[in-house]
């Protein structure tokens, strides 16, 4: 949290007690910044880690405050999401990263994944197949170039619904990853019923992946698990040569991490992938 700056008022958490103003304040915003262009996607690459091949980019929102300067989503989609402007940030975050991901593949560069994050409060709404068919067919963006990355929590919440939104998603050819894999209660009989194809090792467990027996095995099994269902799987927060060597030796080809990259703007992406993709 951060004290600093004209407005002094902190970036929320859901465990911060605010004063309703306070909230209030922020909520306005938080508003004005989706009406004011405030708000940026940056881009982190996912590669093959062997060849160092980028196959995919995950979109990150970042919103550039006036006066805070550039503010992480932690800090304010947890704001975003008891509120409900998520929806319409939600809806900003998939129009922006399905037209970019459309124009880098119009300036001739070769066709990989854009994997956008969706939250819970989004995921229980009916209406998100209908925005990512609209916004599919305003950017002309194939949907097999469009992953939706969902949470362990975000699908446990309601999981006969969360199968019908599932199924129509895949349906349209959007691909299904679950995020932060490992980190929630998912009963593995579910995961044989949900029509997704990417499992993502959440970083908590990449982290102390070569010291730590618990991480190494849950990491392992996870590998194991995803391979025996025909699932990809890839592991996020990978920082050093070790972590992906381990990643490796165990069946996970896959990796996103600062080792690699951290997120960049939109510019400084597009190098990354002009050269990547020589
Ligand atoms: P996430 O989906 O688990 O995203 C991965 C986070 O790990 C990102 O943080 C990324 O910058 C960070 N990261 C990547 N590589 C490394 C690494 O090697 N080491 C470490 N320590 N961290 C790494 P970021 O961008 O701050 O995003 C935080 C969370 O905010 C995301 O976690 C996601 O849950 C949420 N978020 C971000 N963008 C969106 C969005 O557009 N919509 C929604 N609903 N949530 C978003
Ligand atoms: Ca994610
Ligand atoms: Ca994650
Ligand atoms: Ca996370």
């Amino acid at each position: 949290a951060k004290e600093q700056g004209r407005n002094n008022f902190q970036f929320y958490t859901p465990d911060m007690n605010f004063r309703a103003g306070e909230l209030l304040m922020l909520e306005t915003e938080l508003r004005k910044a989706i009406d004011e262009d405030q708000l940026v996607l940056h881009y982190q690459p996912q590669v093959h880690m062997a060849s160092g091949a980028l196959v995919g980019m995950e979109a990150l929102v970042r919103w550039r405050h006036p006066e805070q300067g550039m503010v992480s989503p932690g800090d304010f989609i947890p704001l975003a999401e008891d509120s409900g402007l998520i929806l319409p940030i939600g809806v900003w975050v998939l129009r922006t990263a399905c037209a970019q991901n459309r124009a880098w593949q119009e300036m001739g560069l070769p066709p990989i994944r854009v994997s956008v994050n969706i939250s819970a409060r989004q995921f229980r709404q009916i209406e998100l197949v209908r925005t990512v068919e609209r916004i599919l067919a305003e950017t002309g963006l194939d949907p097999a170039w469009l992953e939706l990355e969902i949470t362990e929590s975000s699908i446990m919440y309601d999981i006969e619904a969360v199968i019908q939104i599932l199924q129509e998603l895949n349906a349209m050819g959007v691909r299904l990853a679950i995020d932060d894999f490992g980190t929630g209660y998912s009963s593995l009989s579910y995961l044989k019923r949900l029509p997704v194809s990417t499992l993502k090792i959440d970083q908590s467990f990449v982290r102390d992946i070569t010291t730590d027996h618990n991480d190494a095995a849950i990491a392992t099994s996870v590998i194991a698990l995803a391979r025996s269902m025909g699932l990809e799987v890839i592991a996020e927060g990978v920082e050093a040569p070790e972590q992906m060597a381990f990643l490796q030796q165990r069946g996970c080809y896959r990796g996103q991490g600062y080792y690699f990259s951290r997120p960049l703007a939109v510019e400084e992406f597009t190098a990354w992938y002009r050269r990547a993709a020589v």
